[in-house]
């Protein structure tokens, strides 16, 4: 049997529909969906059409309220309030009952007596891609047969789409949901977004430009307090006739959590800009380049910033925020990446005797030889056994242990196992790091290093990059 299908909005499996529950339940002016009466469902469920009316009745997309009018054609295409050919011709009046019947609930007769896809109570109709984003693509899995008529939905779900993209960032084109199964971190980040979107789907204000999606999910960490319990996922889509497109983009929770206890202060207060300065390239923010890294190739976070240090490093210099950086790689390597203490502390030890060895010689040439082979794992190995000898024979009179090898076995090991399960490559970049760290705290500077005309300590942060650490957010001003 079929449970009834009241007015209280249940949170689904479906991440969109989650994300359009929160955004529901902040338009209600309730905490979360299941504190949601149903006079207060109702009200949220007038203002959306409200909202959807004083788009429609703009009639050009390009007009200076013109915002939420373009949005809904990748939202909710071919429906009352955007069928452009026939906006043009109608009254305001008609306008209004037009956008207000698609945003009423059927009447209980016409019900198909089927279960909601989602949720399981009673269906109020089947619902295509003009109410639910991707439902009729041909290219995903809720995509609508021909001769089929959509999905089963029962109103609350409907309604639940009807309000996502009030907690999504809104770009005119692509729709970007940051979605979370930790419902708190979820329920704050909707928040922000729904209070930032009500000045722009509401009032008509001009939106700002909008973040790059994932430095909009940086935002969310940034300011979340508790810990996060879960990953965060982008979810990044458009429903418009022209293509449907979705792209996902997953953080997963110890990355997460790690991002968010660094953005919030954290153990490494004062290490986040270094890590962004490590990041930045002549055509892009240091912030945009992280956060990229972060959700797409987590491990490239650590070789950009053994890049950084690598690039001072080969004309004899040190980048001064060396040890602040290697310290934030080392953190990332153990808690997000899952490297074990003692294998990190394996490859320290190999490389402060390596950088023993490279700052006895007061030549800036040896360390950008050294660099040279690093980047060709035969030259590096086949150079480690040349060095190994001479350590054997007479090590460098600053090192504090000069009976012990220069790489043990298992120092090798690390670095170049050839198994096919091996992270020999991503252990020689954690290596690369701790040389030069090592290097720094040695103070090596050769006397050569003064004839290379490199700056490299005005590399401050651009201002995009400022904007983003220290600046308030485009929905916070919204607030105002
Ligand atoms: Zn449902």
């Amino acid at each position: 049997m079929i449970a009834s299908s009241a007015e209280s909005v249940v949170l689904t499996p479906h991440p969109l529909q989650r994300v359009g529950a929160y955004a529901l339940a902040v338009l209600a002016g309730a905490p979360d969906p299941h504190r949601l009466t149903r006079d207060a469902f109702d009200q949220a469920v007038s203002t959306m059409a409200e909202d959807a009316t004083g788009a429609a009745l703009v009639r050009d997309t390009k007009a200076a309220r013109g915002f939420w009018l373009k949005c809904s054609q990748s939202l909710f295409p071919n429906s009352k309030m955007n069928h452009m050919p026939t906006l043009g011709k109608r009254t305001d009046e008609e306008i209004g009952d037009g956008v207000r019947r698609w945003r009423t609930r059927p009447p209980e007769a016409s019900w198909p007596g089927v279960p909601c896809a989602l949720c399981g109570r009673e269906a109020v109709g089947f619902f295509g891609k003009v109410d639910v984003p991707l439902a009729e693509s041909n290219v995903y899995r809720n995509n609508t047969p021909r001769g089929h008529e959509g999905l089963a939905l029962c109103w609350p779900c409907v309604c639940s789409f009807h309000a996502l993209p009030y907690g999504c960032q809104l770009t005119g084109g692509s729709t970007v949901a940051v979605h979370s199964w930790d419902d708190q971190f979820l329920a704050h980040s909707v928040r922000r977004q729904v209070r930032g979107n009500r000045m722009v789907i509401g009032v008509g204000r001009e939106p700002r430009k909008p973040p790059s999606r994932e430095v909009l999910a940086l935002r969310r960490l940034r300011d979340y307090e508790h810990r996060i319990s879960a990953g965060i996922e982008l979810i990044v889509f458009n429903n418009n006739n022209r293509g449907q497109t979705l792209e996902t983009y997953a953080l997963d929770q110890p990355l997460a959590e790690w991002l968010r206890a660094t953005l919030t202060g954290g153990p490494h207060q004062g290490s986040f800009r270094p890590l962004l300065r490590a990041h930045q390239t002549a055509d892009r923010p240091g912030i945009v380049n992280m956060a990229r890294n972060a959700f797409r190739d987590p491990q490239r976070v650590v070789t950009t910033c053994g890049h950084y240090l690598a690039a001072a490093a080969v004309t004899g210099n040190h980048r001064p925020d060396t040890d602040r950086i290697a310290a934030i790689c080392y953190s990332y390597t153990t808690e997000v990446l899952d490297m074990d203490d003692s294998t990190l502390k394996e490859i320290q030890g190999t490389a402060a005797r390596v950088a023993a060895l490279l700052a006895a010689q007061d030549s800036a040439g040896k360390i950008k030889a050294f660099h040279a082979d690093f980047k060709q794992p035969a030259r590096l190995r086949s150079w480690l056994r040349r060095q190994a000898v001479w350590w054997m024979l007479a090590p460098p009179a600053s090192v504090p242990d000069p009976a012990g090898a220069l790489v043990t076995t298992r120092g090798y090991e690390l670095l170049f196992d050839p198994g096919a399960d091996s992270n020999a490559w991503f252990h020689r970049e954690v290596f690369l790091i701790a040389v030069l760290e090592e290097l720094h705290r040695l103070r090596w500077r050769p006397s050569d290093a003064a004839k290379v005309a490199v700056e490299l300590t005005n590399d401050d942060l651009g201002p995009t990059d400022n904007g983003f650490m220290f600046h308030r957010d485009d929905d916070e001003e919204d607030q105002r």
